[in-house]
């Protein structure tokens, strides 16, 4: 590769298990990529030792307590940040050319809208972004003129596949999942389900809430919509196949009967290196899937009666508004409530569904409309758990 200007990057959710992927990506390739800034949550002895070792000249936590304590492990020249607002400066930094968006949850929002505003490309991990508020991200994308480029492996798949394609020539996409520990569990035990026997996922490493969300299977509704607007691709055409070695990543099907596929060994460090490098390709150094050794894949229609949560997410990306907001703060809430053994694993759809039969969507949609549907479905679902009802 011939010597270019390194891009600069700053990295939200730096400390997670894709903050931690995408910083391993750096360290492999320093002359491409210097890291700017970093934002973490609570993990302070993690985010000193990257600080040690990335060298960023900006870093932001969760709060003042948080900001103080890293002070005291860092030399004084480098900026601290805290809340909201230091995510926002984190995603906007001045020097930045790429923002890594990798927090987890609708507290990613705000920040990836700052990216996009500031002009930033982003490689975006948070789909929760994309399934509250697809159609304001995607046009302040277009407006903004940058580039928003999938992360998560599915996407980033779809978007490989549809590289050298017409959208007039799709014919739809075939989203893969690997059906999460519970694809053969039979349904009449899923109420003794355990938060420990939930995060015990078969073929990904990946945080808390994304684990809990792809045993109940939110994690592909949820891609659903995130998929519908970053293609711009009615939820009539995605279609969900579970694909339990998760070598498939995704397919695209196109009007000919031609399909087209992406494979490669499950690890995420291929979808964040092709992020950073598009249209380039790295040379990762990735094991590559051995068919001999595969010898079979498999491909199995998903079970909507024993993972309700895939026709939850249908719903709500038909229904559109702020119905995706809901389904997603809702799902925040009760897999929280489930990881703190307050709740039941079927609870969690449960109480899902319920907050959109009772969510009437205002008409008017903007960022405000958004945070306003999703702290009302939060503090409703909060209540319900409260009240055990
Ligand atoms: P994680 O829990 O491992 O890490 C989350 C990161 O966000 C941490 O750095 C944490 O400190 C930070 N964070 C948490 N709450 C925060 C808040 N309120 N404000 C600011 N920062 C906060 O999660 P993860 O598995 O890395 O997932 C991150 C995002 O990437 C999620 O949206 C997830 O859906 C998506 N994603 C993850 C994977 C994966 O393999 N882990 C794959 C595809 C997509
Ligand atoms: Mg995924």
């Amino acid at each position: 590769m011939s010597a270019q200007k390194p891009t600069n990057l700053s990295i939200l959710g730096a400390t997670g298990s894709i903050g931690r992927n995408t910083l391993a990506v750096v360290e492999q390739f320093p002359e491409l990529y210097h890291v700017e800034a970093l934002a973490g949550g609570k993990n302070i002895e993690l985010l000193t030792q990257q600080i040690q070792k990335f060298k960023p000249k900006c870093v932001c936590v969760l709060d003042e307590k948080y900001a103080a304590q890293l002070k005291k492990n860092v030399p004084p020249n480098i900026e601290i940040l805290y809340g909201p607002s230091g995510y926002e400066q984190v995603a906007s930094y001045s020097n930045t050319d790429m923002v890594v968006s990798a927090i987890v949850g609708a507290a990613g929002l705000m920040p990836t809208i700052a990216a996009i505003r500031s002009g930033k490309d982003v490689a975006l991990a948070n789909k929760e972004s994309l399934v509250m508020a697809g159609k304001i991200v995607m046009h302040e994308v277009n407006k903004n003129n940058v580039r928003l480029l999938p992360v998560d492996s599915e996407h980033s798949a779809i978007f490989q596949c549809l590289q050298g394609h017409q959208q007039k020539d799709l014919s739809h996409i075939l989203l893969t999942a690997s059906g999460g520990p519970f694809r053969n569990r039979e349904i009449s035990t899923f109420k003794s389900i355990l938060p420990r026997d939930a995060l015990n996922h078969p073929t990904w490493n990946m945080g808390q809430k994304i684990t809990i969300d792809s045993a109940t299977l939110m994690n592909k509704g949820l891609e659903i919509i995130e998929a519908h607007f970053l293609f711009h691709v009615p939820s009539s055409d995605i279609q969900v196949i579970v694909h339990p070695q998760s070598i498939v990543h995704s397919m695209v099907a196109y009007h000919d009967g031609s399909i087209i596929a992406q494979l490669g060994i499950p690890d995420m460090k291929g979808a964040i290196a092709y992020a950073l490098s598009y249209p380039n390709r790295l040379p990762l150094n990735q094991p590559m899937p051995n068919f001999f050794e595969l010898q079979s894949l498999n491909f199995f229609e998903p079970d909507l009666n024993k993972f309700p949560c895939l026709s939850l997410a249908y719903d709500a990306c038909n229904q559109g508004k702020t119905y995706p907001a809901v389904l997603n703060a809702a799902n925040e809430i009760a897999v929280d409530a489930f990881l703190n053994h307050q709740i039941g694993f079927m609870d969690i759809p449960r109480f899902i569904e319920k907050a959109l039969t009772y969510h009437k969507s205002e008409n008017e949609m903007d960022i405000a409309c958004i945070l306003h549907a999703d702290q009302w479905a939060r503090d409703l679902v909060k209540q319900w758990i409260r009240t055990n009802v």
